[in-house]
């Protein structure tokens, strides 16, 4: 059977959440056999969400955890907690020897980004842990795996090119198996320094040598870290509001 890809996407109540929800819904409707895990940052799963599943036409999974106030502070990594819970989920849903069997891909799928369908293909053969290339991230047009002979072999990026994977969340990809038989793998916040998630997340399950480059040996930008301008809402009316209610 064709691998299940899961999508773990972070998510928190913004003006433009649908609006990035309904996107991503309208990519992922086209990818086949994949099951989206959507993660609200919050104490509940809201209802604008909960209504938008219930109609997106998608295998889906909602999953909810609030990020500890502590942790809601610029320069802190984001969605550690959501990305946790979906690791849970995931281990949780497969730990019967049965399911197991199960082949599967998982992905961080953030919810502002573009993904082409074209990804989808690529990361679907994942063995273990995949790479590829991705657009707009690290003060470039791209950064990429470079690639030698087959062989991860380095980074090509302008943003601390310390990193022993110098790589954003949405460029990469795990074989369920790999999740499965690290039970412990996870993003961690304590000593965890901004932009270092993905490193200290992939070290725990692989290593440069073992990484497997798609998207044409990590030639091709396939996904784009697009962000989305903040809204003005400078003019919403305090009073005289609409006579009508409207989810937006
Ligand atoms: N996110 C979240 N809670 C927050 C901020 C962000 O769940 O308080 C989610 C967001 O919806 C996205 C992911 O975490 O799916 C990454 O956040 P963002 O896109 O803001 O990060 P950046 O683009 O700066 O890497
Ligand atoms: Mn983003």
């Amino acid at each position: 059977p064709l691998p299940t890809i899961y999508a773990i996407t972070p998510t928190y109540s913004r003006p433009v959440q649908k609006a990035e929800l309904t996107r991503l819904a309208n990519t992922f409707r086209q990818v086949a056999q994949l099951h989206w895990i959507l993660v609200e940052d919050a104490a509940a799963r809201s209802e604008l969400v909960s209504r938008f599943l219930a109609r997106a036409g998608l295998p889906s999974t909602h999953l909810h955890v609030p990020t500890p106030r502590r942790y809601k502070r610029p320069g802190l990594p984001r969605a550690t907690e959501q990305r946790n819970a979906g690791l849970a989920w995931l281990r949780q849903r497969h730990q019967h020897q049965h399911q197991r069997a199960q082949p599967g891909v998982l992905f961080f799928a953030d919810d502002d980004n573009t993904y082409s369908l074209e990804l989808f293909q690529e990361m679907r053969t994942t063995r273990k842990v995949s790479v590829w290339p991705v657009g707009l991230v690290g003060g470039r047009r791209y950064e990429r795996p470079l690639v030698e002979n087959g062989k991860v072999v380095g980074w090509y990026t302008g943003w601390r090119a310390d990193r022993p994977f110098a790589i954003d969340m949405a460029g990469f990809a795990v074989s369920l198996q790999v999740i499965l038989s690290n039970p412990k793998a996870v993003f961690k916040r304590r000593g965890s320094q901004p932009g270092m998630q993905e490193s200290d997340f992939l070290k725990q399950i692989t290593t440069v040598e073992e990484l497997e480059p798609k998207a044409n040996n990590c030639t091709k930008v396939l996904v784009w870290h697009t962000r989305t301008e903040k809204v003005n809402l400078a003019n919403e009316p305090k009073y005289h509001l609409d006579t009508v209610k409207i989810e937006v």
